[in-house]
């Protein structure tokens, strides 16, 4: 059996399947109908959706990551160039401190 409801008034219906696509009168508000055919359209259209609406998650899942990857990429790279910007600082330190002494010792044997 078809269970359906009116369009018209919402009234639940059953109707044999092989009535299924054929028209008739309401027994409620007598107003003609068509008896929707074996597999009902409500519980057709349910399960299709989802699958349409998974791939637009999946993409915008895979937007997201990818976002956040190359945002931690961009991260990175900054952080890698702000400990090359230390090492050259620490680099240019040992290396005035390194004249200086340098300097004192080259004083130093002057002196002497
Ligand atoms: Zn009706």
């Amino acid at each position: 059996m078809l269970r359906f409801n009116c369009p018209s008034c919402n009234k639940q219906l059953s109707a044999p399947e092989e009535k299924g696509g054929t028209t008739i009168k309401c027994p409620g508000c007598t107003k003609p109908m068509t008896i929707p055919a074996a597999v009902p359209i409500a519980q057709s259209a349910t399960p299709e959706p989802p699958k349409k609406k998974s791939k637009p998650l999946m993409i915008v899942a895979v937007v997201l990551l990818l976002a956040v990857l190359s945002y931690l990429l961009v991260q990175s790279i900054r952080d890698n160039s702000k400990m090359m910007d230390d090492a050259g600082k620490r680099i240019d330190e040992a290396a005035i401190k390194a004249k200086k002494q340098q300097e004192e010792n080259m004083r130093r044997i002057k002196g002497e």
